[in-house]
C-alpha cells in the first residue's frame, strides 16, 4: 500500500493551475472594470460646485487647453433651470450647457474667460410623461439614450432602428429655455420652430450663435423626406 506518495510533477501541475486561474481572474477583473466603469464626469470642481473645469469624453480638447468656469449648476426640474438662466442673465454671465458624457470633440461646452457658468443636465434626466397609447415619451434633456430605451420599454415601447444617430427623426416637440429680456423675467421658455424645420428636410441643422443673436438654418436634402 502506498499512502500519500510524494509526486513533484503533481505539485507542479497544481501550482500551475492556480497561477493560471489567478491570472485569468486578474484579466477578467481588468476587463470588467474597463467595460463596466462609466466614463469620468467631464466636470470637476475644486470646491463644491465652484472653481470648475470642463472637458469632453476624451478627457482633452483638441488644443489640449483647460477650460475653466466659475461654477456649475445642476437643475433637477424645468422650473429650477428657468430660475438659474434668469439669475445668470440678470448678472450678465456667460453660460453653457454641459452633459453627462460631453461627446463633442471641440470646445462647445466652454465659455471664454473664467467667470462662466456651466448648466449641467446630469440630473435633469427624468421622464415627464409617458403615453403608451400615443406612443410618446416626454423626457428632460439630460436623459441618455440608454435611459430612454429603458424608460420606453417600461411602457411597452421601443425605439425603431435609426441609422446615423437619427433619434431626432422621432422628435415631435421641443421646449427650449433661453436668456430673455427684463420683460421676460430674464428667461424665456418657448416652443421653437425647430421641429417644423426638421420635418421638412432630410438633414436640418440649426446653428445657434447667441453672441450674434442669430440662428443659421442648414438644409441637406439628398432625397425627399418621404423616401
Ligand atoms: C465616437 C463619436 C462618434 C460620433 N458619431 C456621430 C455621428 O455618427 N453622427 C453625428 O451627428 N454626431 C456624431 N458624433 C458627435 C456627437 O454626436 C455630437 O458631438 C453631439 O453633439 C454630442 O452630444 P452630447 O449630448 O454629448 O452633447 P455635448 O457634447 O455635451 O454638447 C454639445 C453642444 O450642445 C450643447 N447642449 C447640450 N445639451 C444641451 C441642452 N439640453 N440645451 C442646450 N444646449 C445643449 C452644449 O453646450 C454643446 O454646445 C460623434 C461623437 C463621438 C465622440
Amino acid at each position: 500500500m502506498a499512502f500519500g506518495r510524494y509526486s513533484p510533477s503533481y505539485d507542479f501541475q497544481n501550482a500551475a493551475f492556480w497561477r493560471t486561474l489567478l491570472g485569468l481572474l486578474c484579466i477578467l477583473t481588468l476587463v470588467l472594470t474597463g467595460v463596466l466603469t462609466p466614463p469620468e464626469d467631464p466636470v470637476k470642481c475644486v470646491s463644491g460646485n465652484t472653481n470648475c473645469t470642463v472637458t469632453n469624453s476624451y478627457g482633452a480638447f483638441p488644443d489640449r487647453s483647460t477650460c475653466r468656469v466659475a461654477n456649475v449648476a445642476y437643475p433637477t426640474t424645468e422650473a429650477e433651470l428657468v430660475s438659474i438662466v434668469a439669475a445668470a442673465t440678470k448678472a450678465g454671465r456667460k453660460m453653457r450647457v454641459t452633459t453627462r458624457y460631453s461627446h463633442s470633440i471641440t470646445k462647445l461646452a466652454c465659455t471664454d474667460g473664467t467667470n462662466g457658468l456651466l448648466i449641467s443636465t446630469k440630473f435633469l434626466n427624468h421622464t415627464v410623461q409617458a403615453d403608451a397609447r400615443a406612443m410618446t415619451l416626454t423626457v428632460e434633456s439630460g436623459m441618455t439614450l440608454r435611459q430612454l430605451i429603458a424608460e420606453a420599454a417600461m411602457v411597452g415601447l421601443a425605439l425603431p432602428y435609426a441609422p446615423y444617430c437619427a433619434v431626432h427623426d422621432y422628435v415631435t416637440e421641443i421646449r427650449m429655455v433661453s436668456p430673455g429680456s427684463v420683460n421676460d423675467g430674464f428667461a424665456k421658455d418657448f416652443a421653437d420652430q425647430a421641429v417644423t424645420f426638421g420635418e421638412k428636410h432630410e438633414f436640418a441643422d440649426l446653428l445657434w450663435l447667441p453672441s450674434q443673436g442669430k440662428v443659421v438654418y442648414r438644409r441637406d436634402d439628398r432625397v425627399a423626406v418621404n423616401t
